[in-house]
Parts: C-alpha cells; sequence; structure tokens
C-alpha cells in the first residue's frame, strides 16, 4: 500500500468506524501534480492538464454514484484539475450536475482553488422557447441553475454550447460576457462553432472585453473537421483547443473489437454511440490498434496523443467509465511522440487505402520527387521492387 492509500485508510479508522470507502474522508494525493502536464490556452495564463475529465456519461442518475465518485477522486489523484459539464448531462438532463455537486461536497471542496469546472447551455434543457439556444434569457438562467446544481459559487469556464441561427451572435456573446462580469464565471468559451462563426465571436468577445478562452470542438481520428480552417483561426486569435469526444466515444480503443460489450456505450439504450456506427468502423480499428501495439501503447493512448502532438491543442477532454480506463489514458503521456513513419501509417489507415509497407516507401519517394529531393538509391531500388509486387 503507497502513503497516500495509506493516509486514506489511516483518516478512515480514526474518523469512522465503518470502512466503507463511500464513508471514508477523501485525501488528494499529495503527489498529483508531479505527472501531469499542463498547457497554457492558447496565449491566455490559465494552464489545463494535457487530459481533461468529461461528465457527458457515466455520472448521470441512471449511473452507479459511486463509480462516478471514485473517477473523479481518481482523476484528480492524477493532476486532472478540470472536469467539464453542461446543463443537459445525465441523464436525465441536469444529474450529472447534482451528482458533481454531490462529489464537490463529499471530496473536492477542500480543493476548489485547484479545480477548473465547466459548464455549457444551448442544448435543450426546460420547456419553452427558453430552455435551449443562445439567448441573454435563456443562457443566463441557465447558468444561474447549473450553480445551483453542483453548489457553486461561480464557474472557471462558461460556454456557449452551440450557436445560435436565430440570434444574433452579439446577444450570445453579451450573455457570457454578463455571466464574466456577474462573477459566475471567470472565463468563457465556444463549442460547435464554424471557424468563421469562431472568428466573429472571438471579435465581439474582444470588444465587449471578455476575450474567449476555448473553444470545444469534435475532434479525433476519425472527426477531423477542425484541421481546415478552425484550427488556424484559433491560433490566430490565441483561444486554447480543447476536443471533445477524442476516443470516438470509445471506438478508437480495443473495446470493440471482437463485438460490442455489455456494458459499453454503444450497448445502452441512452448512450450517444449507437449500435450501428461500431461495425463500419472495425476494420480501421483493427488496423490503428496494430499500429499502437507496435508503439508499445494502447489504441486509447496513440489517439490521444496523436491529438496532442499539435501543439494548438491545449488538452484532450476524455470520458471514462472505470478509474482503470483514466489510468490508461493518462498513461498515453508516457510517450508522445511519433515517427515519420507511424504517421504515415496512420494516414494511410484513416484514408481507408490498404496497408502496405512497400507501398509507404513509394509514397515516400514521390513526395521526395514532388519537392525535387534527391532520390536515394536503395529507396530507388524498394520502389522498383514494389511495382513490380503490384503488376
Ligand atoms: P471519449 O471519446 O473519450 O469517449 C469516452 C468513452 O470511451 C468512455 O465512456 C468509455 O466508454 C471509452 N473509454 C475511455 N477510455 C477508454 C480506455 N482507455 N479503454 C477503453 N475504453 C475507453 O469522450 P466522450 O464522448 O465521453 O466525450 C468526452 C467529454 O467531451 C464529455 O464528457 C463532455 O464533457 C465533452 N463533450 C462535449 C460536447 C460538446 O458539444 N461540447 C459533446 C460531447 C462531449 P464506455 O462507457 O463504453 O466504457
Amino acid at each position: 500500500m503507497d502513503r497516500h492509500n495509506f493516509l486514506n485508510l489511516a483518516l478512515g479508522l480514526i474518523l469512522n468506524t465503518n470502512l466503507n470507502h463511500k464513508n471514508m474522508l477523501y485525501v488528494a494525493d499529495e503527489n498529483r501534480y508531479s505527472q501531469m502536464q499542463y498547457h497554457k490556452c492558447g496565449k491566455w495564463g490559465l494552464k489545463l492538464p494535457l487530459i481533461s475529465l468529461g461528465l457527458w456519461h457515466n455520472f448521470g442518475r441512471v449511473d452507479v454514484f459511486e463509480n462516478g465518485r471514485a473517477i473523479c477522486r481518481h482523476a484528480f489523484d492524477l493532476g486532472i484539475t478540470h472536469f467539464d459539464l453542461a446543463n443537459n448531462y445525465g441523464p436525465p438532463p441536469g444529474s450529472a450536475e447534482e451528482n458533481f455537486g454531490k462529489i464537490m461536497q463529499l471530496d473536492l471542496a477542500p480543493y476548489r482553488d485547484e479545480l477548473i469546472i465547466s459548464s455549457k447551455a444551448g442544448y435543450q434543457m426546460w420547456p419553452g422557447p427558453y430552455g435551449e439556444w443562445g439567448s441573454r434569457k435563456s443562457m443566463l438562467s441557465s447558468l444561474n441553475q447549473s450553480l445551483k446544481r453542483m453548489n457553486l459559487d461561480y464557474v472557471d469556464i462558461f460556454y456557449s454550447h452551440r450557436p445560435d441561427p436565430n440570434t444574433p451572435l452579439e446577444e450570445t456573446m453579451m450573455a457570457l460576457d454578463q455571466a464574466v462580469r456577474q462573477g459566475k464565471a471567470l472565463y468563457v468559451g465556444i463549442s460547435n462553432y464554424s471557424a468563421p462563426m469562431a472568428a466573429k465571436a472571438a471579435q465581439i468577445l474582444k470588444e465587449l472585453g471578455t476575450p474567449c478562452l476555448i473553444h470545444q470542438p469534435k475532434y479525433s481520428m476519425f472527426e477531423r473537421w477542425v484541421e481546415s480552417g478552425l484550427l488556424n483561426t484559433l491560433e490566430i486569435e490565441g483561444i486554447g483547443c480543447i476536443p471533445f469526444s477524442p476516443l470516438a466515444q470509445g471506438l478508437l480503443t480495443d473495446k470493440y473489437l471482437n463485438g460490442i460489450p455489455e456494458g459499453s456505450r454503444a450497448s445502452k439504450s441512452w448512450g450517444f454511440l449507437k449500435p450501428e456506427q461500431v461495425d463500419p468502423a472495425i476494420e480501421k480499428v483493427k488496423k490503428l490498434n496494430d499500429v499502437a501495439q507496435q508503439r508499445g501503447q494502447t489504441l486509447a493512448q496513440m489517439a490521444l496523443v496523436w491529438l496532442l502532438k499539435d501543439r494548438r491543442i491545449t488538452s484532450v477532454l476524455v470520458g471514462a467509465s472505470s478509474v482503470a480506463q483514466l489510468d490508461d489514458n493518462v498513461g498515453a503521456l508516457k510517450n508522445m511522440e511519433f515517427s515519420k513513419a507511424e504517421l504515415q501509417q496512420i494516414e494511410l489507415v484513416l484514408s481507408g487505402e490498404s496497408f502496405d509497407p512497400l507501398k509507404l516507401k513509394v509514397r515516400e519517394i514521390s513526395e521526395v520527387k514532388a519537392i525535387g529531393g534527391e532520390t536515394p538509391s536503395r529507396a530507388e531500388f524498394i520502389q522498383n521492387l514494389a511495382k513490380k509486387f503490384e503488376r
């Protein structure tokens, strides 16, 4: 038993005759900042851990509270200081914030100044015309509700969860600015905004005096829209980027290699990953899993560091249904380097081309030729050999 577990056990013994971990006082691991790395959010001073934890799934009223609680405690012990929520996370909507509020009360409240807690408004939350989208009324009422559910005075980051086509962008951004001026949020962010919309939002926020800290887009090996414009915009504006669903909701792990396991997200009626999304991805997943194994990593680990290799990515926002998954994901940081060949292998798999080391070599040579470089004679030899095989 390590020192941290021993201390937790001893405290439990002193304070509680019932040794059930549910009732034991939580003391955070004193080494929690020794492993994790932290990146600045764009040009701003706020740093986020390279891996952050999202509470979209696994923290609702339908889930086992003690499991979610153990995941949050363990996350903080690993140096994960950032917990991401939204008004509608559950199910039912709101229950993830309620549960997180309980975890704060039971375990994390003494560490409030070490935590970055975010919430969002924009998706359907309550009935009537103010229960969703981006009007000032909707955004600020939602934030008040979130603070109540989480039993917090303020959130660290308040997001517009999605752009609202029927509300002027100015109104939504003014609501974010007002949240900060009211002391109910320290920073603001946007999520699911296209590159042009993000640039416009950033401009309005700058003029209001509450700059945009961060953008939260969907980004993974399987979903790469941010590469054609958004990442450049964020870099120019000095805005951080925290991709959500970096594991494609669990597809980019070894979980579904042999079908849909019981208890997995795709097996649950309320899970956002649908069983019909699994099969079409599996051929690529198997090949990516081979590449990860060659690197001595799990596929989940490789998928995370593949995103983090781009310095414009501040943090990756993972979900987890167990403490073991979190350990696996944080373990990714032990190997963050990719060789050129590995990156090419991954691109080939993602493009759907069949993987063949000789073909890879041929591609490399044609790239060298295209930029007018010297072609090494050994490479020429391999190219000719590959051509022979192709006939
Ligand atoms: P991921 O892509 O990381 O998927 C998480 C799921 O993958 C887990 O629930 C688990 O599935 C599986 N998993 C995680 N780690 C491992 C591992 N090491 N080995 C095997 N399986 C693993 O992210 P999410 O889709 O959960 O999204 C993350 C967060 O992003 C959300 O919680 C939320 O905070 C945010 N988000 C924001 C959105 C927005 O519009 N702004 C939209 C969606 C998410 P299983 O449960 O099957 O075990």
